[in-house]
């Protein structure tokens, strides 16, 4: 009964001095916007640390994390390995603005990884690598409009925010002021999971759509995987049509298997996009794919694309090192734990009463609080949310750290050990029922 009568039970006066100060200069005080925790209230943890499993905030709590910074912690934090390679780097310099070793080789392992990339450019950001993939299949096809499905979320590129997953999901936003017509214009919104959507989209719109953008397993609407089919649909009908199928793998790629998402369901994009996993904590990204699209790359070819800090070398090291050690074992012991911590999740909220649904891709997986399938974005959209605030409210106040929004996926690593998973486990059963007694 706490729960309902003070959602926020423990106090963070540390975090809550620090987010004071960063509200005065940074907008909402966070650089992110669903690090805020406005779809949860309360105040946001400012951590200071990270050991394996664990995040220790700025009043000294610990948690265990199960957000992994979104997803790129997948060997858990500081993990020696990377960070002595980080150390080697930095030791050598920051940045030269010239090609270098790292880069080659980074490029070499996600080319070895993933078969349909032949060739990869290196980018800071998920989102510059969708943006960037966007302006290549435009300047490839020679055709204007771009298909995106309603909750998916492939960062915040101007024509890709309509309907879009992650934040813009936490926050309701029906679109967001700032994108003109102009921009989101040629952005064709469907939903999720419908290829008769798709296939009428295509009919309405003949010789004009350059590309269908998907994120290959969707997370940011919670988790909503494909169908059986649908990804292969996808690529037939982008291919009859003329079309590049781009698989948006910034979340899946490097964490679901040694080849994300294209390692489990083996239908091969003409460009992908990757983020997060690829950069060991550090921002690196990339878009790659057929080579004969990719020849259409500056300064190969017409359509410019550049950044100054593209391949970092400490960026790059960090990423390779990290890449180096997710080995078929890792993935076995990422997968496992994931499906432990699913089935605890799962006797707790039964236990408790709570209709719910848990939502899996291969070792990504969500909450939803609905008895029914969510396969698209209104579906999601339906869940009672009220319940994840008390839900989440509950496992941050007994030190498990939770994305702070129902529209978001769970990330665990190899780092997650029986010692963790015991602390989730014993948090369990009072948030499902601050869950089961929670009102809306
Ligand atoms: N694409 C997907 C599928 C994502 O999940 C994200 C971020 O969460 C992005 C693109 C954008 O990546 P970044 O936040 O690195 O710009």
């Amino acid at each position: 009964m706490a729960c309902v009568s003070n959602p926020y039970p423990y106090a963070a006066p540390v975090s809550q001095t620090l987010f004071d100060r960063a509200a005065i200069v940074t907008p909402g005080g966070v650089n992110s916007p669903v690090r805020a925790f406005r779809a949860v209230g309360g105040t946001p943890r400012f951590m200071v640390s990270g050991d394996g499993p664990y995040l220790t905030d700025a009043d000294g709590r610990e948690y265990v994390d199960l957000v992994c910074s979104w997803g790129p912690m997948i060997l858990g934090h500081a993990h020696p390995e990377v960070i002595s390679a980080v150390q080697a780097a930095v030791a050598r310099g920051t940045s030269f603005g010239t090609p270098g070793e790292g880069e080659v080789a980074l490029a070499e392992e996600i080319v070895a990884r993933v078969g349909p990339v032949e060739q990869v450019r290196l980018v800071s950001s998920g989102t510059e690598a969708t943006m960037s993939a966007i302006r290549l299949a435009r300047g490839f096809t020679g055709r204007a409009k771009v298909i995106k499905f309603a909750g998916c979320y492939h960062g915040h590129v101007d024509a890709l925010l309509a309907a879009a997953g992650s934040g813009v999901a936490t926050f309701a936003l029906p679109d967001t002021p700032g994108v003109t017509g102009a921009q989101a214009g040629d952005t064709v919104v469907l939903p999720y999971n419908d290829l008769d959507a798709v296939r009428a989209a295509f009919a309405a719109h003949p010789g004009e759509i350059a590309c269908v953008i998907t994120e290959a397993s969707p997370g940011n609407m919670g988790v909503v995987p494909p169908r059986d089919g649908f990804n292969a649909g996808l690529q037939r009908l982008c291919r009859e049509n003329g079309a590049l199928y781009i698989s948006d793998e910034v979340m899946t790629g490097f964490r679901v298997s040694r080849a994300g998402w294209y390692g489990l369901d083996g239908v091969r994009p003409d460009l992908m996009t990757f983020g997060k996993v690829m950069g060991g904590g550090f921002p690196a990204a990339a878009f790659g794919g057929r080579a004969d699209v990719m020849a259409h790359l500056a300064p190969a070819g017409p359509v410019y694309q550049a950044g100054t800090l593209s391949g970092n070398p400490v960026a790059t090291a960090a990423g390779l090192a990290q890449l180096r050690l997710l080995d078929e074992a890792a993935y076995t012991r990422v997968d496992a734990v994931s499906a432990e911590i699913r089935g605890l999740v799962t006797e707790a909220l039964a236990k408790a009463g709570v209709a719910h649904r848990l939502q899996t891709a291969g070792n990504m997986f969500s909450v939803f609080f609905t008895e029914d399938e969510v396969r698209n974005y209104a579906d999601a959209k339906q869940q009672e949310s009220f319940r994840f605030t008390a839900f989440f409210h509950s496992m941050l106040a007994q030190g498990v750290y939770l994305p702070p929004s129902a529209f978001e996926s769970w990330f665990v690593s190899t780092a997650h050990d029986a010692r963790a998973v015991e602390r989730i486990a014993a948090a369990l059963p009072g948030a499902a029922q601050a869950a089961a007694e929670a009102t809306g």
